[in-house]
């Protein structure tokens, strides 16, 4: 009997330690789970983002706020938030998965008569966000390229962070891509006397990251596309009507990867 309980003690506790794990064989095949960083704007006062980001429907990793800039941290990096919806970028769905999301106090646009006033962002949370996007760039090994705002990946919905966003001073810091000025002015010169088709353009704004159906034609979609493309490269202009500039920026891009 006694025997009978000391083996079936063994048991148990062979059970209640489990099978053992080995961790000595790593793979090499493997990346980091966050590939991307979106960047939005919240259309609302820092108090209303606060409460719409902690107890609404939605969140976001960070929240840079307007007065002052302080960064707050509302959902851990290892968890989701909420601030991509349906949403495609490199062929990847859902980027909520996939990505860390920052939003940024500003009330985006107001219309006018005259059309669309844009607010612009201040010099303190450009700065802010910089400092936060170094540190979470080198954490996660995240790629240039795969910096991007809520409008490049939703383009039929969504405009955030807007044409004032400062895509080019990110990028002299790093912090996303930015074509070759000279370059540029090379090929736009090719493209005003050779204006490249719908289909072109639907190939490289899909080889860029863009996701867009390959219609050959410059349908409702396709301008949507073109337009988030122009307001994030081009903001001057982001009618979504080709023009050889977009041209050229385009081009660039893709073969200075
Ligand atoms: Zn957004």
């Amino acid at each position: 009997m006694r025997l009978f309980t000391c083996a079936l003690l063994l048991l148990l506790a062979g059970c209640a330690s489990g099978p053992r794990i080995d961790r000595s064989h790593v793979s090499v095949n493997q990346d980091n789970r966050i590939q991307f960083v979106v960047l939005h704007y919240t259309n609302a006062s820092q108090e209303r983002s606060l409460e719409l980001l902690t107890h609404g429907e939605v969140s976001s990793h960070y929240l840079i706020g307007d007065n002052p800039p302080t960064i707050y941290q509302l959902v851990d990096e290892s968890r989701r938030a909420w601030h991509a919806g349906e949403s495609e970028w490199q062929g990847r769905t859902w980027l909520n998965s996939s990505s860390i999301g920052i939003e940024i106090v500003n009330p985006g646009y107001q219309q006018t008569p005259n059309g669309r006033i844009w607010y612009p962002y201040s010099e303190e949370q450009i700065k802010a966000l910089v400092v936060l996007l170094k540190d979470i760039v080198k954490r996660n090994n995240i790629e240039p390229r795969n910096i991007i705002g809520h409008s490049d990946i939703a383009p039929s919905r969504k405009l955030d962070p807007g044409p004032l966003f400062p895509w080019k001073r990110l990028a002299d810091e790093g912090l996303g891509i930015w074509p070759n000025a000279n370059s540029v002015a090379r090929q736009q010169a090719r493209f005003e006397v050779n204006p490249p088709s719908a289909a072109w353009y639907q190939q490289q704004l899909s080889r860029l990251g863009y996701t867009i159906p390959q219609t050959g034609e410059f349908d409702v979609t396709t301008r949507h596309v073109l337009a988030a493309f122009q307001m994030h490269f081009r903001p001057e202009r982001f009618d979504g009507q080709p023009d050889a500039q977009s041209a050229a920026i385009l081009q660039v891009l893709n073969t200075t990867k």
